[in-house]
């Protein structure tokens, strides 16, 4: 058998993640094993067919290695078809911990990592008096810096590795956090906050500087590493129907961009945005009228959203970013996670930090399933593993580079430890099953469970440092 390079490199552990069925069929390179495993046969898909639009399978190994050659997942095996692992590899040994796709992120706010858990009031008053007050400080470019290293280091401790980010109104906001994030080759999208009316002064930019600002920004960063820029109109009601109209242009002068906004997250900003937007029909119906439903973009909270809607949002190929934990803090409402399911949107799960509660998506898909009970839903384990993941990188159309562990895609990796307390190793150890160990993490973790996480194939957090 032919010496191996040293460049390939596995980590050993309980491998669990999502197949899709667009997935290439996973292909070992001989150059990896040798001729000797080149009838390795292939791996039997154990699980439960997922209830979603993308009708993925969830795919498990016990005893399983996951096999990275520089930034990219080379395939998964079983451990016990290989001899002798430490001949051929560098091997990583994370045995009794689930190693699984990184966490996907479609929705949050890297300026309110400092205002998160703020006491009270629904969304319009916690504007007003907790996130414009925290956003104007970001006009100091030193503490826009402060906060975006603290928020990217939060991201990887919590086993994120790629977010859909909001910035303020202030273009270098955008440029610190792009900047924090360059040096572990993060994925992200982000971009700054459009808002030209129903702001603080500080806090207001117009059509054409906002458009300017963006435009700097698209040319600086769009496209550079694994960055991707996000026109981000805050909201309708913070939006004239001028920067609406450049939010679109921007748009369309270049390829490949995201749109990133909120809609129908509270009942009285719906009714806000009736008086101001009185010719639309619904307030999703607001970003239809100006050609702001695109295939790339998310559309934050859709808690109250019409059948009307949800066809107009999937004819438009947008998708959804579910933020459980802050439409429970901010007593929003309870998100229809049927009625997105009947309609196949794309659902992915946002953090929504300030508002949310915290940066993990493992827990916010958590409570993502409270939400589900309330309402008699199902939100299967299964179905929770694949929001967070695969879900999410489809919400993100990005499943071509992220989301599982099919050969070629880049290395981003979440090692979680179901030992890491005391309590979580009781309950892993009555665990059925790997999935079942998911859900209990997703329930009981905090950043202690985070045992690794790799962007790229590189190891950029690991418990003992967080
Ligand atoms: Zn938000």
């Amino acid at each position: 058998m032919a010496l191996l390079s040293t460049r390939y490199k596995a980590l050993r552990g309980t491998i669990l993640h999502c197949r899709s069925d667009n997935d290439l069929v996973t292909q070992l390179p001989t150059d990896v094993f040798g001729d000797r495993h080149r009838g390795v046969p292939a791996l039997p898909e154990v699980g439960m067919r997922v209830q979603g639009a993308m009708d993925p399978v969830v795919q498990t190994i016990d005893d399983g290695l996951l096999l990275l050659s520089d930034e990219s997942v080379v395939g998964i095996i079983d451990a016990a078809l290989i001899e002798d692992l430490s001949a051929q590899w560098i091997v990583e040994d994370y045995r009794g911990c689930l190693i699984a796709p990184g966490f996907v992120d479609v929705h949050t706010h890297y300026p309110q990592t400092e205002m998160i858990a703020s006491y009270g009031q629904q969304l319009l008053d916690w504007l007003e008096r907790y996130t414009f007050p925290t956003e104007m400080r970001f006009a100091d470019p030193a503490h826009a810096k402060r906060v975006a290293e603290l928020f990217v280091r939060q991201l990887l401790s919590s086993g994120t590795t790629t977010a859909a980010v909001y910035g303020t109104v202030h273009a270098h906001s955008i440029d610190a956090l792009f900047e924090a994030a360059l040096p572990v080759r993060m994925q992200l999208i982000a971009g700054k906050v459009l808002m030209d009316r129903n702001c603080p002064e500080g806090l207001r930019d117009d059509p054409v500087q906002g458009y300017e600002d963006s435009k700097r920004l698209i040319d600086r960063w769009h496209g550079v590493g694994r960055f991707h820029y996000a026109v981000t109109p805050r909201f309708a009601p913070t939006s004239s129907a001028a920067q609406l109209q450049a939010a679109a242009r921007l748009l369309d002068e270049h390829s490949g961009l995201y749109l990133q906004t909120h809609v129908a997250e509270n009942r009285a900003e719906i009714a806000w945005v009736e008086t101001l937007y009185p010719e639309a029909r619904s307030y999703l119906d607001v970003y239809a009228r100006y050609n702001l439903l695109r295939t790339r973009s998310i559309l934050g909270h859709c808690v109250y959203l019409d059948q009307e809607d949800h066809e107009l949002l999937k004819a438009s190929g947008a998708s959804i970013a579910f933020c459980p934990s802050s439409n429970m803090f901010l007593g929003s409402g309870l998100f229809d996670l049927q009625s997105a399911r009947d309609s196949f949107q794309r659902v992915g799960i946002g953090s929504d930090v300030g508002a949310g509660t915290g940066f993990s998506v493992l827990r916010t898909v958590g409570e993502g399933y409270k939400i589900a009970q309330l309402q008699g839903q199902c939100f299967s384990p299964a179905e929770m593993l694949y929001v967070a993941t695969l879900g999410g990188a489809q919400a993100l159309q990005l499943e071509c580079q992220i989301g599982n562990f099919s050969c070629g895609k880049k290395a981003d990796v979440v090692v979680l430890d179901p030992t890491a307390t005391e309590l979580t190793r009781a309950r892993s150890n009555n665990s059925g099953s790997a999935l079942d160990t998911f859900f209990a993490l997703a329930m009981l973790s905090d950043d202690r469970h985070i045992r690794a996480t790799y962007i790229a194939g590189c190891r950029v957090a690991c418990a003992s440092a967080s």
